[in-house]
């Protein structure tokens, strides 16, 4: 896919930027829960902040110009977003989904929309086929987690959208690893992209929020319906905080990828690490996909040492790499996800998957990459 704009500029240039009244080159955060009605039911466009805020609404506007969307909503978390989409769904209906997705959308599905009827069958996505093999007269959607988390695992999202559009199934992508700078689902055939803005949109590890972007407008009303009726909205704080935080999406998503791609290679040189997980990578087995589909690899890499007593070691160890959950922030973080950010996924399970205890995943700072490398080495000594 070629970029169709000139995503730095558009990050910046999106409508967000100037405050129409004063012309303030940030919109105000309109801190407030309900607005003056002239006379009854007349309003100046807005009247209550759960079904409308001015500097949601800039958000919203601005993400959908990035993601190339007809209409975003903005919600209180990642999760918060995602349960508002499968709530677009009935009982009775089954939802097909990457069998190596976030934990938190595991948890979701097999804990609390199984108990509303909603049905769900995890595949590998990498697997056009195992993905048509799973879709019963039932399906209603394709839910898709690209690079997968945390084996970095690249799905075909224009095969699946093919796939998606034969069967009349709405087809989902959680952009969250690439974010709206690498890769656009929505110009690949998606119908709706979801995104934890707390990761890379935020940046800063300052903000847990979440985000729905929809093709049609028709997708995204039902989408904005969920967010008044269920009432998962973003405040207007944090609204702010994270259009503060993407202005500076493209200086960012560069380095971390330049970071990462240099760290991918360099750990495929230490004899202490087993196996590197890095689309950026020549030897992925789905590198040809990712060129093809995005216009970088991000941040995120995943690796394995030779056992989980030195997986544990290391993690103790390093001083400038962090050892926390999360992702995407400007700071180097590292974490073991069987045990943490996975740890809703049955053992078994993520055993079959390739996710064990010496198993690590980084999400890659801007920090000075010769630091991070440093860093690891002094990590990885037994004394
Ligand atoms: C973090 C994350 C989520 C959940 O987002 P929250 O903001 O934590 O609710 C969903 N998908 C992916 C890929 C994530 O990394």
């Amino acid at each position: 896919m070629k970029a169709t704009h000139n995503n730095d500029t558009l990050v910046l240039h999106t409508g967000n930027e100037i405050d129409g009244q004063f012309g303030a080159l940030s919109i105000p955060i309109y801190q407030v829960s309900t607005f003056l009605q002239d006379s009854q039911g007349n309003t100046k466009g807005y009247e209550y902040s759960r079904a409308g805020n001015p500097t949601r609404d800039a958000l919203e506007k601005a993400f959908a110009v990035l993601e190339h969307g007809k209409r975003a909503s903005a919600f209180g978390s990642g999760l918060a977003a995602i349960s508002a989409v499968f709530m677009l769904w009935n009982t009775g209906d089954h939802l097909v989904v990457s069998n190596v997705v976030y934990g938190g959308t595991y948890r979701l599905l097999t804990k609390i929309l199984n108990r509303m009827g909603i049905s769900a069958t995890f595949v590998d996505t990498t697997d056009l086929a195992a993905v048509n093999a799973a879709i019963t007269p039932s399906t209603k959607a394709v839910f898709v987690e690209t690079p997968t988390n945390p084996l970095m695992q690249v799905a075909d999202l224009q095969a699946i959208s093919t796939l998606c559009k034969q069967k009349r199934l709405t087809m989902i992508v959680d952009n969250t690893f690439m974010s709206p700078y690498w890769q656009n689902p929505l110009l690949l055939g998606a119908d709706i992209v979801v995104h934890s803005g707390t990761k890379y949109l935020g940046g800063h590890s300052d903000v847990v929020a979440g985000l729905v972007v929809s093709a049609t407008e028709e997708l995204g009303e039902e989408v904005h319906f969920m967010q008044k009726a269920m009432g998962g909205i973003l405040g207007p704080q944090d609204s702010w905080l994270l259009m503060r935080g993407f202005k500076t999406l493209s200086v960012r998503m560069e380095k971390h990828e330049q970071n990462a791609r240099a760290l991918a290679e360099w750990l495929c040189t230490v004899p202490q690490i087993k196996k590197v997980y890095y689309p950026g990578l020549k030897s992925h087995p789905q590198h040809e996909t990712a060129k093809k589909q995005a216009r970088g690899f991000g941040g995120m890499i995943s690796f394995e040492l030779a056992n989980a007593a030195m997986a544990d070691h290391v993690l103790s160890r390093l001083r400038v790499i962090t050892l926390a959950i999360s992702l995407g922030g400007v700071e180097s973080l590292i974490c073991c996800p069987a045990k943490t950010t996975h740890a809703s996924i049955p053992k078994e399970t993520l055993g079959a998957l390739g996710i064990s205890d010496r198993l690590v995943r980084l999400s890659v700072g801007i920090e000075n990459v010769e630091d991070l490398k440093e860093d690891i080495l002094q990590a990885l000594k037994q004394k």
